[in-house]
């Protein structure tokens, strides 16, 4: 006997339409995978408490929400903010960011791959909760790379901030703010305060793929979790080519061992990444 969820109406989700040219937004390169460098500024919530040091929050007045995104394609045009204030209906007084969160869900829909420092832990999963929050399906499936986990997996640095580990590698500095200033400032609708903080936004995601650059090579190494292989872009039949950035110019070197077979791998002479033949050395048919 078969048998389905009913799934009652209010928790019924919408999966929206509107294209990346609806919305204004740039689209990717037409070749290879969908790459997103992207880095959200939320607004801190409002709430009440008794004390100013070790408290607890006792009352909500104002939940958190998205008040702009940085964003590039890898490989694309320049780098992009959407904020509330570019909205045609913005009014400091709602707080609703349907504007920014529209946006974001769209070009997570598109991503193949989406991007961002510290992103498991914060700009993916604050993302994921105002996609639910508004009553939105997930985006359809993409990997997820975070430059803060693969700087800790393969590095000891002293800090993995995107600022620390920027300015170790001599990729540049954070832009300097006012701190709490600024987004008090943006939420009370102050012009200046929105300028800043695109600026400092936009700078971010630039930093972000100065990093996303660097670490490439080390990315998804054969033996670590692979979230990216350009190979799976390429026309079938298609020669080996690096995992990581794509070049045709590849070498064999060494080989890789599971504990059932051996495989070749490849170096890329342009970036240095090692990836793997989808197939044992020694099997006659290609797996994929
Ligand atoms: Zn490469």
């Amino acid at each position: 006997m078969s048998h389905q969820l009913t799934i009652p109406p209010e928790h019924r989700t919408t999966t929206p339409t509107a294209t990346l040219t609806q919305l204004a937004l740039t689209r990717p390169p037409t070749d290879g995978p969908n790459i997103l460098l992207y880095d959200i500024e939320t607004a801190p919530s409002l709430v009440y408490t008794w004390d100013q040091y070790k408290t607890n929050v006792i009352a909500t007045e104002r939940d958190w929400y998205i008040l702009a995104f940085a964003y590039k394609w890898l490989d694309g045009r320049k780098e992009r903010v959407v904020s509330l204030r570019q909205a045609d209906t913005y009014d400091p007084e709602s707080h609703d960011d349907r504007h920014t969160v529209d946006r974001l869900w769209a070009l997570f829909d598109t991503a193949d791959i989406v991007v961002a420092h510290n992103g498991d832990r914060f700009d993916q999963v604050k993302s994921n909760a105002r996609f639910l929050f508004h009553g939105y399906s997930p985006p359809s499936p993409y990997g997820q790379i975070d430059t803060l986990k693969e700087a800790k997996r393969y590095f000891r640095h002293y800090a993995n901030s995107l600022n620390e580990l920027a300015r170790y590698h001599r990729l540049g500095t954070k832009i300097k703010h006012t701190g709490i200033a600024l987004w008090l400032g943006c939420m009370a609708g102050d012009p200046a305060a929105w300028r800043q903080m695109e600026r400092y936004n936009l700078h971010d995601v630039r930093l972000l793929e100065e990093l996303y650059f660097r670490l490439l090579p080390w990315i998804g190494s054969p033996g670590h979790v692979n979230r990216l292989n350009w190979n799976h872009f390429q026309p079938s039949g298609d020669r080996h080519r690096c995992a990581s950035c794509g070049s045709g110019d590849v070498i064999k070197r060494g080989s890789y061992r599971t504990a059932a077979n051996r495989f070749q791998a490849w170096q890329c002479k342009v970036c240095g990444h090692y990836s793997r033949s989808p197939f044992a050395l020694g099997e006659k048919t290609e797996l994929r």
